[in-house]
C-alpha cells in the first residue's frame, strides 16, 4: 500500500485507490467513504467529473486521507454533519451527531406534538443535535439545550443559534435545583451510559470522541438514576422524560 494522492489524478481514480486505503485501515465503511472524501474536497461526485485534481486538492486529499486511516471520525474530519433536516457543526470535543439519535428526537417530538408552544429541556446537549432536532420536528416548541463541557459548548452555541434554539452552560448534576417545580413538559438526554467494559474496548473511530460524552460509571446507569430521582418533579403533570440508552440498558432504566 503507502501510494499517496497525486496531482493530475483523476477524482474517480483517487476515490478507488482511497477506498483500497481506508478498507486496508479498517474502516467499515470504506466503500462509500472513499469516493466521499474525494467529494468534500472537489465539491463534486467523483464519478461525475473529469477534472483533474489539482496539487492543492490532492494534498488536501492526502491529510483526510491519512486522519481518516488514523480513524478520526468522518464527521470531524468534514467538520459539519446532516441530522434529520439540518446540518450541525462537529469536531474534536463533541460527540458526533449519529442517526441512531434521530429516532429519540422522533419518539420525543410524537409526545408533545399536539401541545401549543410545548417546553424542552435538552441534557448533555454536546452538538444540540436532539434539541434542534426536536425543534426542527415541533417548530413551536420551546427548546434549551444544556450542556457542561466548554469545548462542547463552542460547537452548541454555533448549532443553536443558526436554529433558533436556547443554550445554557451547567451540570445535569444539580441543574434540577433551578428549576421551577412542573415547568417542562418533555425532558430529552443522550446522556453517557457506556459501561466501564464498553469504555475499555472502544471502537478506534469513538476513541476520538470525549470519554465525558460516552463514561456513564461501572454499570453505564448514573446519569439515568440521578434523571429518575431528581428530575421528575420538574416534569408538568403527564409530562414526559424521553432517553436514548444502550442497547442492553432497557429493563434497568425503564
Ligand atoms: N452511541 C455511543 C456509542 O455506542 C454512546 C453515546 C453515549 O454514551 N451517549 O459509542
Amino acid at each position: 500500500g503507502g501510494r499517496m494522492v497525486n496531482p493530475g489524478q483523476l477524482p474517480w481514480a483517487a476515490a478507488l485507490e482511497l477506498r483500497r486505503r481506508l478498507r486496508e485501515a479498517g474502516c467499515p465503511d470504506w466503500d462509500w467513504e472513499g469516493p466521499w472524501l474525494v467529494e468534500m474536497v472537489t465539491g463534486r461526485q467523483p464519478r461525475f467529473d473529469d477534472t483533474p485534481l489539482t496539487a492543492g486538492q490532492a494534498a488536501e486529499l492526502e491529510e483526510l486521507a491519512r486522519n481518516r486511516e488514523k480513524r478520526i471520525p468522518l464527521q470531524y474530519l468534514s467538520g459539519k454533519w446532516d441530522f434529520l433536516t439540518v446540518t450541525l457543526r462537529v469536531g474534536k470535543g463533541v460527540l458526533c451527531p449519529r442517526s441512531d439519535t434521530e429516532l429519540l428526537c422522533q419518539e420525543g417530538a410524537a409526545l408533545i406534538q399536539r401541545i401549543p408552544e410545548p417546553q424542552v429541556l435538552d441534557l448533555c446537549a454536546g452538538t444540540g443535535c436532539v434539541g434542534i432536532g426536536i425543534k426542527s420536528l415541533v417548530p413551536g416548541a420551546q427548546v434549551t439545550c444544556l450542556e457542561k463541557s466548554p469545548q462542547a459548548l463552542e460547537y452548541l452555541k454555533e448549532n443553536c443559534s443558526a436554529y433558533g434554539v436556547a443554550w445554557k452552560e451547567g451540570d445535569l448534576f444539580g441543574y434540577e435545583k433551578e428549576l421551577p417545580a412542573q415547568s417542562l413538559d418533555l425532558i430529552t438526554a443522550n446522556p453517557p451510559y457506556l459501561t466501564k467494559e464498553e469504555m475499555a474496548q472502544l471502537q478506534p473511530e469513538v476513541a476520538w470522541e470525549p470519554a465525558m460524552a460516552l463514561d456513564g460509571g461501572e454499570d453505564g446507569l448514573v446519569f439515568y438514576r440521578y434523571l429518575a430521582a431528581r428530575y421528575g418533579d420538574c416534569l408538568k403533570p403527564g409530562g414526559w422524560m424521553a432517553l436514548e440508552i444502550g442497547w442492553e440498558q432497557g429493563e434497568a432504566v425503564a
